[in-house]
């Protein structure tokens, strides 16, 4: 879920910032016991099998991960599924994690298995499990709440006060198995590839930013072409968006915008001239739509200049910092809805995902660049973080 300087191409964004705000839980203890995991702890208390399994862990409180092929198998509890992971993506949370920046030191517990992002196969599940079985294709939403505060029992799970995410403050999916409470499990479509079901999590981010704000027969301006910025420009071509923009600073990620659909691509470390031409092309004088994919103070300054009076921008992208924003021209005398866009609606989002993976519109080839096998984890983070590679993926396998 975050889209930062290599990754968008734009400065100054940390969307890990999100999880800043949210309390800082280890497992087992405190809120934690709310869910009903049996055996998140790196000790694996509980599991009496001397069966192990490969896992990259965030082994002390510094930079990189460690691999291991010696972390127990944990087992589910009576309402957890446990899965075989088959493929995980690495997203820039994971890169804050591997880093070790000032959000991942308050925040990731060492010890942890990091990741948050996969498909796999149910290979165990608790005694207490209804819906799911042995042997299913699966991925999962990553985040996690007891269901049972005021948000998540009037539809807004996805924005619940006692919300954990696996592989930030729980065991994740950069192993060979992961527990997940049966309730966030997601059975995948059989027409949909492990390749593409393996980044739900991204997808579905941009999938929920592109249908909150509104995109059918619409003009768009995408601000930021990161991962989640490029999947939202395939997603709002498939959605029905009359016209599609969009800005960056990488040119390589503002030529994939075109190729996945956006009419112009404007770079936007180039001045601002591309405004005109949006207000000049626009009925409006401007876009309806803004989706805010950066968190760059400037891409969003500009990102609102573009935005016709009245129309709607949806925010997804996090600023590293507090902003200092024109709150009167941009968004007061302009008259224009705000939305903030968190995680992915549950479960409305994954269906709509389900549903525009299988029509065929999304173009997603090019923006799952590449796959490593998890002992060449290193590798993998190094082509993610560099920019080479826009969604990376693990290759986890069978295991061994
Ligand atoms: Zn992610």
């Amino acid at each position: 879920m975050i889209r930062d300087t290599p990754v968008t191409g734009w400065p100054e964004n940390a969307r890990g910032r999100r999880f800043l705000q949210g309390p800082r839980r280890f497992w087992g203890v405190g809120k934690g016991a709310l869910l009903t995991t049996a055996s998140p702890s790196p000790a694996s208390a509980g599991v009496s099998s001397a069966a192990t399994m490969r896992a990259l862990v965030k082994h002390h409180a510094g930079e990189g991960l460690q691999y291991v092929t010696d972390r127990p198998i944990p087992a589910p509890g009576p309402r957890d599924v446990r899965i075989r992971v088959t493929k995980a993506g690495i997203c820039g949370t994971d890169r804050h994690i591997w880093q070790w920046d000032e959000w991942a030191a308050g925040r990731i517990p060492v010890g942890i298995i990091t990741g948050h992002e996969f498909v796999g196969v149910v290979d165990a599940v608790g005694e207490a499990v209804t819906k799911i079985e042995r042997g299913q294709r699966v991925s999962a939403e990553g985040h996690l709440c007891s269901g049972t505060d005021y948000l998540a029992r009037t539809g807004q799970a996805h924005i619940a006060s006692d919300t954990q995410i696996f592989g930030i403050d729980r065991d994740g999916c950069f192993a060979d198995h992961i527990v997940v409470p049966e309730d966030n499990v997601w059975p995948v479509h059989p027409d949909v590839p492990d390749k593409f079901a393996a980044t739900f999590d991204p997808l579905g981010n941009a999938v929920h930013t592109v249908m909150e704000a509104g995109v059918s027969a619409k003009t768009v301006l995408i601000s930021g072409v990161g991962i989640i910025g490029l999947m939202a420009v395939t997603v709002a071509k498939a959605a029905g968006a009359a016209r599609i923009y969009c800005t960056d600073i990488d040119p390589k990620r503002l030529s994939l915008a075109r190729k996945l659909g956006a009419c112009e691509a404007f770079n936007a470390s180039e001045g601002d001239h591309w405004i005109k031409q949006i207000r000049r092309e626009t009925p409006g004088q401007g876009v309806d739509v803004l989706l805010e994919m950066s968190g760059a103070p400037m891409a969003m300054d500009q990102g609102f200049r573009a935005l016709r009076n009245g129309g709607r921008a949806a925010l997804l992208g996090l600023p590293a910092r507090t902003v200092d924003f024109d709150f009167n021209a941009n968004i007061i005398f302009k008259g224009c809805t705000v939305l903030g866009i968190n995680g992915r609606r549950m479960w409305q989002t994954w269906y709509q995902t389900e549903a525009l993976l299988t029509s065929g519109k999304l173009e997603l080839d090019d923006i799952v660049t590449h796959e490593f096998p998890l002992d060449q984890y290193e590798k993998a983070f190094e082509t993610m973080i560099s920019g080479e590679g826009i969604k990376v993926l693990l290759d986890v396998g069978q295991g061994g």
